[in-house]
């Protein structure tokens, strides 16, 4: 299975995207964590993309799209994968379909604005392994401290009010047509997000079955 999970910063990709990766067994690829990462690890191209990710604005298409490549041809790919946060405008969506990649499915999760402000101020990351936590939905279970690794979490520079705002913008005008895009190819699914995660991820696993 070769899904993409389109859906509003703060809509709960990431979240789903974890979930849908250990029921199917195929690897979660989320560009927004491999650009943290670069960024923590100070590599090139971390560099490159440090400010636009610290002020919520998209890295540019070509190098989103030549980390992606790099990243498509990795062996653990070969049975599936899900994409979260990419493509996120209709020129990645292009260069993806240009690389020869046939995606089976597109699930876009819907959430409205206001909603998304209000989760967002809520929300942590872990700053080692990127898994995401809610101070009210979905808490660690030691306060601070991701439950997969151990490491801190932490508040992301992006996710404060007024990024968010501009974030949204962003998302409405770049990544919201690609729901026209890939609605025309018949593959997109919309799931309406819930404010209990595991209402979410049931609408989300009833998607992925038909
Ligand atoms: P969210 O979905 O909550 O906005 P992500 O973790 O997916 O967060 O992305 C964080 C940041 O990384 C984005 O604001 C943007 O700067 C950058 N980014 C991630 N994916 C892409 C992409 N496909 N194209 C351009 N920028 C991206
Ligand atoms: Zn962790």
């Amino acid at each position: 299975m070769k899904l993409i999970l389109l859906g509003a910063p703060g809509a709960g990709k990431g979240t789903q995207a974890e979930v849908i990766c250990e029921k199917l067994s195929i690897p979660a690829v989320s560009t927004g964590n491999m650009i943290r990462a670069a960024i923590a690890q100070g590599t090139e191209f971390g560099i490159k993309a440090k400010s636009y990710a610290d002020e919520g604005r998209l890295v540019p298409d070509e190098i989103v799209v030549s980390i992606i490549k790099d990243r498509l041809v990795q062996d653990d790919m070969k049975n599936g994968f899900i994409l979260d946060g990419f493509p996120r405008t209709v020129p990645q969506a292009e260069a993806l379909d240009k690389m020869g990649v046939e995606i089976d499915m597109v699930i876009t999760i819907e959430v409205e604005d206001d909603k998304i402000t209000k989760r967002m101020s809520g929300r942590r990351v872990c700053g080692s392994c990127g898994a995401s936590y809610h101070i009210e939905y979905k808490p660690s279970q030691v306060d601070g401290i991701c439950d997969k690794c151990g490491a801190e979490t932490i508040q992301r520079k992006d996710d404060h009010p007024d990024t968010v705002k501009s974030r949204l913008e962003i998302y409405h005008n770049e990544t919201a047509p690609l729901k026209d895009y890939y609605s025309k190819t018949g593959k997109l699914k919309v799931v309406h997000g819930q404010d209990e995660v595991k209402d979410t991820t049931a609408l989300t696993l009833k998607a992925l079955e038909g």
